[in-house]
């Protein structure tokens, strides 16, 4: 046999093709009809349909039927489980919102049972909008990984501590505890990448929040927390501490190229050139800040200064969905509008934003958020079966302003496919949905009483 490879002589177990493949890598262009081949979870080759279709012979070819083959998306901020207290309390303030009603609901209701449960629906919104990879910030952990490891949903995961009693630790000391054997069991797990996460800077002392800065340091974990989301922090803080929140945070060494740092709405100047010096990466919140009217946070700048951002949902009791496109498109059109600048948060922008962008959020952007040989293959492929969908000058266009979530007609984690022709593949949704509706009509009573 010669060097040259034979046709079909290469096997694969899986082409994605039948679509136009945005890669999402720098100054790449849209390929149409092309095709992606995947191997025991790994991307091995991109390009097009014929040429791929005429070198692998795949166990299997999923057809994006002439859709859009694109990264799965990356949500950069959520709280899974809370998708059982959607639409619990809303239009409030954050304060009252999480003192008054989030905060004692969950004492009374979150136990694991009702955790794994939170987190399954949640994994089967996120799969089906589109989301391949999510980052968490919630408690009993290692239940939450075990719900998104069945669900086949990528995620870092960490332990929440807060300088109170959670629905999973009775101090923070246990919240350490239980952060370092997550830490220690899954550090090299494919699909989970643990991490600690002090819940805020007003709900976190200082001492509290150096040890878990030096835990993530240990082990290279993210390290994610809640940082200038409202005025009320910003005001807080800085009466108390005498700085912004992000100042410090910076001056207790807790910001990094491995902090995820959610909504970051009040910064100033000063605080901008921080978060780009440190390299911390920004998780932004738009429909939660919004709903919240926790305001704006100013990501055209933080783009320009060369910050890292990414989209989150935040939970769905603040969202209330996890489509995270929608977060994406209303964040296009949120900063034209406040701007005057119709140029600001382009379409590439936007979809780069929630791919390759969210994936540098998390420091996971040599393992996804492009399709390119050597990544795992989080891949997405979106229908073009829509009136709406039709035609289709710039896929990056399409995507940014008239694709929809429900539009996520394949889903692929780890090479694994996960969601095909809209239906998830291993969930019962009608049977999770009931379980959701029981577990809420018990969740009524027990407040009530
Ligand atoms: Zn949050």
């Amino acid at each position: 046999m010669g060097v040259g490879v034979e046709k079909n002589n290469v096997k694969c177990e899986l082409i994605i093709s039948g679509g136009t493949v945005l890669t999402m890598t720098p100054e790449s262009e849209p390929l149409p009809d092309g095709a992606v081949a995947v191997t025991s979870g790994e991307i091995v080759e991109v390009g097009g349909a014929a040429d791929l279709l005429g070198k692998y012979r795949p166990a299997r070819v999923l057809d994006a039927g002439g859709g859009i083959i694109l990264p799965g998306f990356v949500n950069t901020h959520t709280h899974l489980a809370m998708t059982l207290l959607r639409g619990l309390a809303d239009d409030l303030p954050l304060i009252e919102w999480l003192e008054k009603h989030i905060w004692p609901t969950e004492r009374v209701l979150m136990n694991a049972e009702m955790v794994m449960l939170g987190t399954r629906l949640a994994a089967a919104e996120s799969l089906q909008a589109g989301v391949t990879c999510v980052c968490d910030m919630y408690f009993h952990a290692e239940r939450v990984i075990e719900t998104v490891v069945a669900a086949g949903l990528r995620a870092v995961v960490p332990e929440a501590m807060i300088d109170f009693a959670t629905p999973s630790s009775a101090t923070p000391e246990d919240a350490l505890a239980v952060q370092r054997d997550l830490l220690e069991r899954y550090r090299s797990h494919p699909l989970v990448v643990p991490a600690v996460a002090p819940h805020s800077p007003y709900t976190v002392s200082a001492a509290h929040l150096a040890r878990e800065a030096e835990l993530a340091e240990e082990f290279g974990a993210p390290l994610i927390i809640h940082l200038a989301e409202t005025r009320w922090e910003a005001e807080k803080i800085k009466s108390e501490k005498g700085v912004s929140p992000v100042a410090y945070l910076a001056d207790l060494g807790i910001l990094s190229e491995r902090t995820v740092a959610a909504h970051c709405v009040h910064v100033t100047e000063e605080d901008l050139g921080l978060l780009a010096e440190l390299e911390v990466g920004v998780a932004t919140n738009p429909v939660s800040n919004l709903k919240l009217s926790s305001g704006v946070a100013p990501v055209p700048q933080m783009l320009e200064l060369g910050i890292k951002v990414g989209f989150g949902t935040d939970g769905a009791a603040s969202n209330n969905t996890l489509d995270l496109l929608r977060d994406a498109q209303l964040a296009s059109l949120l900063y034209k509008g406040l701007t005057g600048d119709p140029t600001r948060m382009q379409a590439r922008t936007i979809v780069e934003m929630l791919t390759i962008g969210g994936a540098k959020v998390l420091g996971l952007s040599d393992r996804i958020g492009t399709l390119e040989a050597g990544k795992r293959a989080d891949v997405v492929c979106f229908a073009l079966d829509h009136p709406r969908s039709v035609p289709v000058y710039d896929p990056y266009s399409h995507m940014a302003y008239a694709a929809r979530s429900s539009d996520a007609r394949h889903v692929v984690v780890d090479g694994r496919v996960v969601v095909q022709d809209r239906a998830l593949i291993d969930t019962d949704v009608d049977s999770l949905l009931d379980d959701v509706r029981e577990a809420a009509t018990r969740a009524r009573e027990l407040l009530a009483t």
